[in-house]
């Protein structure tokens, strides 16, 4: 009898399903929107010229291959926080706990680790629903209690603002809120400003903790600045946030693993007892963090020009995505398809939720060999000048 007889399959992934069957259909006319990838206007994966040039400074600096410190690149954590915080008074007095992650995954997981060794209070952390589909394996294989919050109002395709707000009211006080700071995946459907002020002065009044994931930053409004409002204003506010960043999407560097997550803590020498804390929960999950995605970001992030460049190309690829929004929405209106179709184009990010039904979703992939998830989710990373009509008659003939 073999040891692992007892083991019993584990139930695929959604999203993995999806690009499984994509890839078992041999139609010329196929559509891939499952994954969560930026696709150029020709379909294709897209390398960054600021990465390839960062690449190039690298390669001909002729770098070793070292082991990195346990908490990473020091030139990249630093820059990466300054990313993200911009001007905010803890990281100028030296208050933020920052250490390389392996890409936003990774940092949510050291983020969950950490909390559930330290976190002073009920180890509960909320969770919007629908969230990202790791989300929830992710914290609670860190050892917290995962639990959710509204946010998604399936009527008007927007967000559940007064559900979202009565669950946080309810929410007994001192638990962990995780928030998507920019690009919410899977909805695309994010707060305004002025609703985060109000969610800002919500969770402080109920003592609730805020763990941004940021996966999109510039990637969501083409301006990392913009797509930053939320974190920033919680911090000007006063929260000790915890965050996730992720450098997969707006740097395009998905397999590189790249990303960092940080704490902001009262002062430089509680942050240090953070940071060897930190430490002391990485060390045994993987010692220490990849090399070479950090240089790269290090590189970009550090260097005048380079950094101009790469801003220049999130502010491309948004564009590009918002463009098709545009067309989406043109599309389906001068097709005069049933419903309305105003949040094609008020979604942010990479991913749309589209309001189509499971079985809509299935007619699609069967008629015109176009994948999405069943929820109804398309990645707009997918579409581009070749395939939207197709795309957007299909759609309509689904929905009519
Ligand atoms: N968080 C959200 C909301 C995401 O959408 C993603 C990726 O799709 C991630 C985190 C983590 O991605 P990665 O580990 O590739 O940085």
């Amino acid at each position: 009898l073999s040891t692992w007889s007892a083991v019993p399959a584990g139930p695929p992934d959604p999203i993995l399903g999806v690009t499984e069957a994509f890839k078992a259909d041999t139609s010329s006319q196929k559509i891939n929107l499952g994954v969560g990838a930026y696709r150029d206007g020709n379909g294709k994966p897209y390398v960054l010229s600021s990465v390839k040039k960062a690449e190039e400074l690298l390669s001909a600096s002729n770098p070793d291959k070292e082991y990195l410190p346990i908490s990473g690149l020091p030139e990249f954590t630093k820059a990466a926080a300054k990313l993200a915080y911009g001007d905010a008074a803890p990281l100028k007095k030296n208050a933020v706990a920052v250490v390389q992650s392996i890409s936003g995954t990774g940092a949510l997981r050291i983020g969950g680790a950490f909390l559930g060794r330290f976190f002073p209070h009920a180890k509960a952390i909320y969770i919007p629903n629908p969230s990202w589909g790791n989300h929830t394996a992710v914290f609670r294989d860190s050892g917290l209690e995962v639990k959710q919050y509204r946010y998604f109002d399936k009527k008007t395709v927007g967000l559940d603002f007064a559900g979202m707000k009565e669950d946080i009211k309810t929410m007994p006080a001192n638990s962990i809120v995780l928030l998507h700071a920019c690009a919410h995946n899977p909805t695309g459907v994010d707060p305004t400003p002025e609703q985060w002020i109000e969610l800002s002065n919500l969770i402080a009044e109920k003592q609730l903790f805020p763990f941004f994931d940021m996966a999109y930053q510039g990637f969501a409004s083409g301006d990392t600045v913009r797509d930053a409002f939320a974190l920033r204003h919680f911090v000007s506010a006063g929260h000790q946030v915890a965050l996730a960043q992720s450098f997969a999407k707006n740097m395009g560097l998905y397999g590189e693993r790249v990303g960092a997550f940080s704490l902001v803590a009262a002062d430089a020498e509680e942050k240090a007892r953070l940071e060897s804390q930190l430490k002391i929960v990485i060390r045994p999950m993987y010692s220490n963090p990849p090399l070479h995605g950090a240089r790269i970001a290090s590189t970009i992030l550090n260097n005048e020009k380079l950094y101009a460049d790469w801003l220049s190309e999130v502010k491309g690829m948004a564009e590009r995505i918002i463009s098709m929004r545009e067309r989406l929405y043109d599309n389906l209106v001068g097709l005069n398809t049933p419903g309305g179709w105003g949040h094609i184009k008020s979604q942010i990010g990479m991913f749309s939720f589209t309001g189509l039904t499971t079985p809509q979703t299935q007619k699609l992939a069967e008629k015109a060999h176009i994948y999405m998830t069943a929820d109804g989710r398309i990645s707009m990373a997918g579409l581009n000048a070749h395939n939207i009509d197709y795309f957007s008659e299909s759609v309509s003939k689904a929905v009519k």
